[in-house]
């Protein structure tokens, strides 16, 4: 059984009788780890190996920093496949979505090494006589990432390489769920070459979260998770002076237009509200179906579900693995209890399913007729259950999405490219797909939703990502000839 440490300044720290907490395999429910709680002695040895490491490393040439980002990047390609199968291990989603993470992660990596591209000041020449102006970028400080369970690799890799390409240090918590995959990447960061302490790792729960958001050498705070926490994250980070983004949880719509392609529209609708068992904050988890497209939509849909295999995330022909935990499970089974009771149509029933094999499992469900006041339609349920809601007209399904309370992600189906645009230009939501039902930004984008999915003012990774990892300075600079000096108090005007 793995034992997961602490990773503080180019070592693993354990500490003898400290809070331990037991890793899951959700697909055995067998104990596949043991993680250790930091207390507060690591958190600040953290905190303070990343302090000790900025001067330097904040000093590191572009030449410097990106050579062991390359290596870095090389070193998590040479490992993918056992980094995916760590994944698939601890959160249960099947092998080939796990590598999918492993290379979105990789994109960030990427864009993180051309950061001498992305970081350039700009220069403005004789913006005054005989005065330049310039813009250069520095960086923030100690920066925290605090990560969620469903992408234990990617969500960390939104995060570390930008913030130390741009010349910061980091501590990261990961998830408490499944912490082997985070901990082996941080420890390639070693191999890689970057000096100790410039990527730090801390294990625990809220009570570790909270010590670094009141940690006074802590400078900047980035979250992926839930909604209820995110908010909390960022009102105690920004009270506690720190520069926060904080991205939380989502209820992601699919509107099908009369005109779609049906049969483009329910293999999308499937991929994206079942991949990962759901538990991905871009799954589709509405279907907005306008007119009379919801019948025959619903009939593709549930087609679909009948073939699809559920298992363990090892076996080759396994399509969707179990949930994380069995608590969740049980949040996910009720979810469908109470759509029922509040009047959905149970089109394909997961609750059967889970009662048939160990592991978490609950299978592909379809609720139909669901509306927007019901439970099942308002909360976030992070499990594999599409909801159909069925729309009079295009106004009707963007009301809808904007009476939502995420913005995260949202989907159009058609075939009419001025509907789409229309679509575009509307929706209240960040990331839109057109005829794509998960988009998540490529790397030299930046991800983040609106409303409740994001608190803060700058996306995450990308360009966004980049000025959130760094302070701007701007320079006004003048090499006068001294023989034309004089005092003069009035407000200097450009000339
Ligand atoms: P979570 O909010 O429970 O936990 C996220 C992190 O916060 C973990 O590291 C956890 O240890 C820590 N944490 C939990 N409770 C805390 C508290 N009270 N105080 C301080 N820290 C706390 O989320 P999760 O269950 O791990 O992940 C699933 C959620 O993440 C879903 O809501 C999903 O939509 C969201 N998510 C959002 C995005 C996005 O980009 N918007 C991406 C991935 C996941």
């Amino acid at each position: 059984m793995r034992s997961i440490q602490h990773y503080i300044n180019g070592q693993s720290i354990e500490v003898a009788n400290q809070k331990a907490h037991a890793v899951l395999n959700p697909a055995t429910e067998e104990q596949v780890a043991e993680m250790q709680h930091a207390t507060s002695k690591e958190v600040n040895q953290a905190v303070s190996s990343a302090k000790s490491a900025l001067a330097s490393w904040s000093e590191a040439s572009i030449a410097q920093r990106t050579k062991l980002l390359y290596e870095f990047r090389n070193l998590v390609l040479e490992n993918e496949h056992y980094i995916a199968e760590l994944i698939t291990e601890e959160h249960g989603k099947v092998h080939s979505d796990a590598r999918g993470e492993v290379a979105r992660g990789i994109e960030n990596i990427e864009y993180a090494c051309g950061f001498a591209e992305t970081l350039k000041g700009s220069y403005s020449e004789q913006a005054s006589s005989g005065v330049d102006v310039y813009t250069i970028r520095q960086p923030v400080g100690v920066c925290v990432g605090v990560t969620p369970f469903n992408f234990p690799v990617m969500v960390p890799l939104w995060m570390f390489p930008n913030a130390i390409a741009c010349g910061n240090t980091f501590v990261l918590k990961p998830s408490d769920r499944n912490p082997s995959a985070p901990e082996f990447i941080i420890k390639l960061m070693s191999e890689a070459g970057f000096p100790n302490g410039v990527v730090n790792l801390i294990n625990g729960g809220a009570e570790t979260v909270n010590q670094l958001l009141s940690h006074d050498d802590v400078d900047a705070v980035s979250f992926v998770g839930s909604t209820p926490v995110a908010k909390h994250i960022y009102e105690s980070g920004t009270a506690h002076g720190k520069r926060v983004q904080a991205l939380g949880g989502a209820k992601n719509h699919m509107v099908v237009l009369p005109d779609a392609d049906i049969n483009l529209a329910a293999d999308a609708a499937v991929s994206a509200a079942y991949g990962s068992a759901g538990e991905r904050c871009m799954a589709i988890s509405v279907v907005v179906a306008v007119g009379e497209i919801a019948e025959p939509l619903v009939g593709a849909i549930s087609e679909r579900i009948d073939n699809l295999k559920i298992g363990p995330g090892m076996q080759p022909d396994s399509e969707m693995g179990p949930l994380i935990s069995q608590e969740h499970r049980s949040r996910v089974v009720e979810y469908i209890n109470s759509g029922e009771a509040e009047g959905a149509t149970v089109v394909s029933d997961g609750r059967v399913h889970s009662s048939e094999q160990k592991g978490f499992y609950v299978g592909a469900t379809l609720l139909d007729n669901v509306t927007t006041d019901m439970e099942v339609y308002r909360n976030e349920i992070f499990g594999p259950v599409l909801s159909v809601v069925r729309a009079r007209s295009f106004d009707e399904a963007l009301d809808v999405i904007a009476q939502n309370q995420y913005g995260n992600g949202v989907a159009v189906f058609t075939r009419d490219g001025g509907t789409a645009r229309q679509f575009q230009k509307n929706v209240q939501a960040g990331m839109v797909g057109i005829n794509v039902p998960i988009p998540v930004p490529v790397g030299y984008h930046s991800f983040g939703g609106w409303d409740d999915s994001l608190f803060g003012d700058t996306a995450i990774y990308g360009p966004e990502g980049m000025r959130f990892y760094t302070k701007q300075k701007v320079i006004t600079s003048r090499w006068p000839d001294p023989t034309s000096s004089q005092v003069d108090l009035g407000f200097p005007q450009n000339s």
